[in-house]
């Protein structure tokens, strides 16, 4: 469940994220009621199975029943995790639509959750740009790492930019089509390309300098908001 909104005193409408189906959202009667069928309240990062009552004339559906397999009580016991965990919600609310179904990226969120839960605080900012990078590929929005973004040729060397607006790396000579470019440290791109290739046991055995963290940080937090079109709420919460 990664979303929910009140609706009413007692109901509220919850937007899942669904393993066949993409994101769903239903509403959930009584679900603030102390004693809901519900089992009691449904919040952000809860796993489970849920029964869902198509309404094709009403709306919205509605919320049958949600059997709890896990609320990864872990992401709640470590302000950082809980933070990187908001932040991997609002991309994924974000960038993939209703109805639209990613089972990879579900399995895949879901591993990473289970993963960041346990993560030691200085592994967190590792463990979600890995995901994130994960996200993007599996929505089709990857920053290119490898290729310049711009002609496609070697981008490695000394002297490569890094462009928000064309979607990745550029090399020397295509530096000035964007202005704007980073110019980030050879070490800031050996990591970022490392943690697009990364699973989460992988990340979870990156440590990021200072400079590291701070550059590929603000490259995506700056590549999200580009592809979505808007701020991003989590972005100022992550150091
Ligand atoms: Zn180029």
């Amino acid at each position: 469940m990664l979303r929910k909104y009140d609706y009413s005193e007692h109901s509220q409408v919850l937007r899942l994220f669904t393993r066949g189906e993409g994101m769903v959202s239903v509403l959930a009667k009584g679900v603030k009621k102390e004693k809901s069928s519900f089992g009691g309240a449904l919040d952000v990062f809860y796993l489970g199975s849920a029964a869902v009552l198509r309404r094709p004339r009403a709306g919205l559906d509605l919320l049958a029943s949600f059997r709890v397999e896990t609320a990864f009580p872990g992401l709640r016991e470590a302000l950082p995790r809980f933070l990187a965990a908001c932040h991997l919600e609002e991309i994924l609310s974000g960038m993939v639509r209703e109805a639209e179904p990613h089972t990879p990226l579900f399995d895949d969120t879901v591993a990473g959750l289970s993963a960041l839960e346990t993560a030691p605080e200085d592994r967190v900012a590792p463990l979600l740009a890995a995901l994130e990078l994960a996200t993007l590929r599996e929505l089709g929005f990857a920053p290119s790492l490898a290729r310049c973004a711009h002609c496609g040729g070697e981008a490695a060397g000394p002297g490569t930019g890094l462009s928000v607006r064309l979607g990745g790396v550029l090399c020397p000579a295509c530096g000035a089509e964007d202005a704007g470019a980073r110019r980030p440290a050879a070490g800031t791109l050996a990591t970022l390309r490392t943690l697009a290739r990364s699973d989460p046991p992988r990340a979870l055995r990156v440590l990021l300098s200072p400079a590291e963290r701070r550059e590929i940080r603000s490259f995506l937090d700056a590549f999200e908001e580009w592809r979505m079109e808007r701020p991003l709420r989590t972005a100022r919460f992550l150091g």
